[in-house]
């Protein structure tokens, strides 16, 4: 994530801030340049005062202006009144429940930098509204009120992106995580791993790098079912560490695809945000990982991956040891063994191709 400003105070905003916490101007994020940024009403629309924004006027989108769970701007002359992020939410939790508000405001908020992170690396993001093929879409829903009814999966299927908004749930979810020693468990977690089943059927799967993810990750015509309930009685391999980036990724080369690409995503969005940061770490014995700014993770240059595993072991290293200094637990609990770096190469050579 980027660094941004109030363009009328200087003050700093971050990606989800409304109001200028400085000089009360409202703030939207403004997809076509790529910021967060202070607007000005100007009649029925909105004018940014930035230098390349001269001549253009935004309307909020409508999850902004009527609900508040956006903070996205757009093109005043667009027809549709929602925007590239909304515009992909195709069900939303009945919000005469007590609760649904907040959780589908949390949900909003943490698929919105998950877009960020899509549209920075340059993936093809279409809505099932455009493309009812091949498009994206996702769906927030409540388990049903009768206890004995099935409850709502969090999964993807056919580019449709399903989250059970109990996830919201900050207690719920650390049970979740805590029953299932799942240690990023987070909204931004499941929306990463989620879209990383559906660029596998649009990247891989019908495509010619389908030989070598196999060499990688595994047979995916290995039976999912099977693997799923040998997961759940089992547990995962002793030794899963050595192979995988988590204990999850081990139940079939889908799910090791998916934690894989989630991870990737981690990633490229920490570097980034430690790199417009202006964050580097120069350590003083020779051989130990330095932390150098990162212009472009997503760089064509065959270094760039190696560029970035060596700043990432030394930004992970700023990041526990603070997290440490203030009493919480390590914000990267994870080790990444040879296996793990060559998956992670594919998901940075499959993404940059
Ligand atoms: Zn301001
Ligand atoms: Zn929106
Ligand atoms: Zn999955």
């Amino acid at each position: 994530m980027k660094v941004f400003h109030c363009d009328h105070c200087d003050h700093l905003v971050f990606f989800e801030s409304v109001q200028c916490v400085s000089c009360k101007h409202a703030l939207a994020y403004l997809p076509d340049l790529g910021v967060t940024g202070s607007l000005d009403l100007d009649g029925e629309t909105w004018r940014s005062p930035l230098k390349r924004a001269e001549g253009k006027r935004y309307r909020l989108c409508r999850n902004y202006s009527e609900h508040q769970v956006c903070n996205w701007a757009m093109p005043a002359d667009q027809e549709d009144p929602y925007c590239l992020s909304c515009r992909l939410t195709r069900v939303i939790p009945n919000l005469a429940t007590a609760g649904a508000q907040a959780a589908w405001y949390k949900v909003e908020t943490a698929k919105r930098r998950l877009i960020y992170s899509l549209l920075n690396l340059k993936l093809p993001i279409e809505s099932k509204i455009d493309e009812p093929e091949r498009g994206l879409a996702f769906e927030f829903l409540a388990d049903p009120a009768d206890s004995a009814a099935p409850k709502v999966l969090t999964g993807h299927a056919d580019g449709v992106i399903t989250l059970n908004i109990a996830e919201a749930d900050d207690a719920e979810r650390e049970k979740r995580k805590h029953d299932l020693h799942e240690p990023f468990r987070t909204l931004l977690g499941h929306f990463r791993h989620e879209v990383g089943h559906y660029y596998w059927d649009r990247l891989i799967r019908d495509s010619d790098r389908i030989e070598e993810f196999r060499k990688l990750f595994g047979d995916d015509r290995e039976d999912y079912s099977a693997s799923l309930a040998r997961h759940y009685q089992e547990g995962p391999p002793l030794d899963w560490q050595s192979q995988f980036i988590s204990a999850y990724a081990s139940m079939h080369p889908w799910e090791d695809w998916a934690e894989t690409w989630a991870h990737y995503l981690h990633m490229t969005d920490a570097l980034e945000t430690a790199t417009t940061c202006g964050l580097t770490l120069r350590p003083k014995r020779p051989g130990e990982p330095t932390l150098k700014p990162v212009p472009n993770v997503i760089a064509r240059e065959p270094t760039a991956f190696e560029a970035m595993i060596e700043s990432w072991h030394a930004l992970t290293y700023v990041l526990n040891n603070l997290n440490r200094g203030l009493g919480l637990q390590d914000g990267y609990p994870f080790v990444l063994s040879s296996p793990v770096l060559e998956k992670l190469r594919f998901v940075h050579e499959t993404v940059t191709a």
